[in-house]
């Protein structure tokens, strides 16, 4: 089997490679370092931002900073990385997470590869001579063996489509496309719609500097503190004598993170101790509060005694008992929606320039040149709108990348009633081409950097495969697809995840997108064991030749 081992170049200025991956965040980093400095592949990473980071690379709204913490987020598979790189906060925050990133693209040389700036608008599968050919915006074309997509699950802004608002005569911002110089909020009154995972971390930075910050909230969501803290030298020295530890509980548990889920239920123990186990991890802060007890995202009994737990601690923070309600008036279940962890949110509420105003019983009609108008008649009026309105997540950013696969199928087309495919990996129909952290796979549900490596990894070792046994194409079988698709929504339907009708896990902040609950709620550890085993034999469920 022929490897090209520089890229070529076709008479017409197309540029032959082995691979192409869309995307420069932490899986297109990885996947480069892999097929090309493990397998020795020619290899293109097209990039549309001009930096290495993906979502970090535009996320750089005020107060973004990573829920996972700092130890548990960044690469496991390099020891010369993990010795080389210290983190200074329990979480990190933005600009620290794209120093870092760059820090592992020097290391391992991966920016000669990489076109930044280039944006891809189609992908065509070319059964004849077995390539992707791919085309930019700007109308290069690159063809190649095998297309990874490495684009993220939350990386297509979703912008709802008010009316009015190219005549808003302010600012507006995405916080999914933020300014890189950063935006002045100082003596400005300022609307932010959404109290996501994102909203609920930009308010109170943009509380501290605005002249007065109306938050619009339509569906109000559960937080526990984060309780950021710089890391001791103490706690960075432990995290290094321990990597083998921290990796295993990592690997082995359901979501990624570097602490177990208690292996009680809910009802193991009486109502004081619940509450004080309850009390001591509201006090210790993060997602681990959820790993309290074993249950709590499979009977609604269990998750109640969280729910109510938070409800109650903001009905306690915020003094206001109107604005209380309408925070803690929270109808799905804890971590149905995917929790935030905050600093100080529902504490700036009793700031005197700040107010919340609720859309889901006063929706937005239209944005005007002074602000935003609700159904009722009510003017609230800005000169900066900051969206924190999320993603069209998951599949968003797959589907506009243009790709068509055999007989002229395009993933728009088969992905009609919601995204179908085999594993989160291979979608049938579209020969060597793998999607990084799919919809399907654990990704979202799971602390990403090692959904990330799983994939990266098993991909790779595919690749291999194929390469080692002079196999020209995998591609996902349909009745494999129908199963894994079945078997998804089985993972779902055991948990209290599908709940959250307002969740876009399942599509429900998009109007109009199929209702599907997308990632593999079975758990990381279980997704892992499926996908060894299908390799392990002979990669069942894909058609190999
Ligand atoms: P999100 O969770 O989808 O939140 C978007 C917010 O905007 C929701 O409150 C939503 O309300 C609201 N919204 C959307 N359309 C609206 C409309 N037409 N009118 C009024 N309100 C509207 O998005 P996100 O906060 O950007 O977070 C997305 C995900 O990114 C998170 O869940 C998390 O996985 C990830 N994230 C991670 C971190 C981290 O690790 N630190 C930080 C930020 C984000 P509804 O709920 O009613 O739709």
């Amino acid at each position: 089997m022929t490897s090209l081992a520089t890229n070529a170049r076709a008479t017409d200025g197309t540029a032959e490679l082995d691979a192409v991956i869309i995307g420069a965040g932490f899986s297109g980093m990885y996947q480069l370092h892999t097929l090309r400095d493990r397998l020795g592949l020619s290899v293109q990473v097209l990039e549309a931002g001009e930096g290495v980071g993906g979502t970090w690379y535009w996320n750089r709204y005020p107060g973004a900073r990573c829920d996972s913490e700092s130890h548990s987020y960044c690469f496991s598979f390099s020891q010369e990385l993990l010795n080389d790189w210290e983190w200074s906060e329990r979480y990190p925050a933005q600009p620290e997470i794209i120093r870092y990133l760059n820090f592992v693209a020097d290391r391992l040389d991966l920016r000669r590869d990489v076109k930044f700036g280039t944006r891809v608008v189609a992908a065509d599968y070319d059964e004849s001579r077995n390539r992707w050919d791919v085309t930019t915006e700007a109308g290069e074309r690159f063809s190649a063996k095998y297309l990874i997509t490495a684009v993220g699950c939350l990386s297509t802004t979703n912008v709802p489509k008010f009316e009015g608002l190219e005549s808003f005569a302010g600012e507006w911002y995405h916080t999914g496309a933020w300014p890189h110089e950063g935006v002045d909020f100082t003596g400005k009154r300022v609307i932010q719609i959404g109290t996501g995972s994102t909203g609920i971390q930009a308010v109170p930075v943009i509380a501290e500097t605005a002249a007065h910050l109306t938050v619009m909230q339509r569906t109000p969501q559960f937080s526990v503190p984060a309780r950021n803290t710089p890391l001791t030298d103490e706690f960075r020295r432990w995290v290094k004598e321990h990597y083998p530890e921290i990796h295993e509980v990592m690997r082995g548990t359901t979501n990624g993170h570097s602490f177990r889920i208690m292996e009680r239920n809910a009802f193991d123990v009486d109502d004081d101790e619940r509450m004080a186990i309850y009390e001591a991890a509201w006090e210790k802060g993060g997602l681990q509060f959820r790993a309290n007890f074993k249950d709590m995202l499979t009977s609604k009994a269990a998750n109640d005694t969280a729910a109510e737990f938070i409800k109650h601690k903001i009905r306690q923070i915020v003094k206001d008992p109107a604005t209380a309600e309408k925070l803690a008036n929270i109808d799905h279940p804890y971590a149905a929606k995917r929790p935030p962890i905050d600093t100080n949110y529902f504490d700036t509420y009793n700031r005197d320039n700040v107010s919340l105003v609720d859309v889901r019983a006063d929706p937005i009609a239209a944005i005007t040149p002074t602000g935003i108008r609700l159904q009722s008649g009510a003017e609230h009026a800005a000169d900066i709108i900051v969206f924190a309105t999320g993603f069209d997540a998951m599949t968003g950013s797959l589907l506009r990348l243009g790709i068509t696969g055999r007989d002229g199928l395009t993933l728009a087309k088969a992905w009609e009633a919601g995204p179908r495919n085999y594993l989160g990996l291979q979608v049938a129909g579209f020969p060597n081409l793998f999607t990084i952290t799919g919809p399907g796979s654990p990704s979202v549900l799971c602390n990403m950097p090692v959904a990330i490596e799983q994939h990266v990894e098993w991909i790779t070792d595919c690749i291999a495969h194929l390469r080692g046994h002079e196999i020209e194409r995998i591609e996902a079988r349909d009745e494999a697809s129908d199963e894994w698709v079945q078997q998804v929504n089985e993972a779902a339907r055991a948990t209290l995840l599908p709940e959250a009708h307002s969740s876009w896990y399942l599509g429900a902040n998009v109007p109009g997108k199929p209702r599907v609950f997308m990632p593999y709620a079975g758990g990381m550890a279980r997704y892992r064991a499926i996908c060894d085993e299908v390799a392990a034999r002979d990669y069942e469920g894909f058609e190999l030749n």
